[in-house]
């Protein structure tokens, strides 16, 4: 069984991510989207939040599931015994932090092999913070977001 998780904020889950995580869910028997509880960022939305909108929004894929996670990502990892994970490139940016992650967790476990995959095109501008501040901001972004999260996103700029 080859398994494989995809941690993240997921503040909320985008099209980009979902893009990575069908792509990866081909590559693995199971795929598990890893919802980091307390990331060192302010957040929008709560961790049970951020898991119902990624469960809800990954549900026609058979082979991808969504758990919550506190504390080391490769720990995680091991308690689900998963060989592999995964992370998304997009800009040059990126790639130095996650450069500087996949060395400090192999340290931390060898037996995790850390694997980034290329942003499609389409993609290779979006963030979460970037949907966040251009929905604030009126903007559309009905083409970005899966329509449960701009539903999500509507109900918590009404509140
Ligand atoms: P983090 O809080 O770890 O930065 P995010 O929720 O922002 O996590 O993203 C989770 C993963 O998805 C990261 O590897 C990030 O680089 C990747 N990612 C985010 N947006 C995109 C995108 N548009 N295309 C490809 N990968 C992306």
């Amino acid at each position: 069984m080859r398994i494989a998780i995809y941690p993240g904020s997921f503040d909320p889950i985008h099209n980009g991510h979902m893009d990575i995580a069908q792509r990866a869910a081909n590559l693995f028997d199971e795929l598990v989207l890893a919802i980091y509880a307390r990331p060192d960022k302010s957040l929008l939305f709560s961790v049970e939040e951020r898991v119902s909108l990624a469960q809800r929004v990954m549900a026609p894929y058979d082979n991808v599931r969504v758990e919550p996670y506190d504390g080391l990502t490769v720990e995680f990892a091991r308690s689900l015994r998963a060989q592999a994970l995964v992370r998304g490139l997009r800009v040059i940016s990126d790639f130095e932090r996650e450069y500087q992650m996949a060395l400090m967790n192999q340290r931390l476990s060898s037996a995790v092999e850390t694997i980034c995959l290329m942003t499609s095109y389409e993609y290779a501008f979006l963030s979460s913070s970037l949907v966040k501040e251009v929905f604030i901001a009126g903007g559309d972004i009905s083409p970005m977001v899966h329509p449960l999260v701009l539903a999500a996103l509507e109900v918590r700029n009404r509140a």
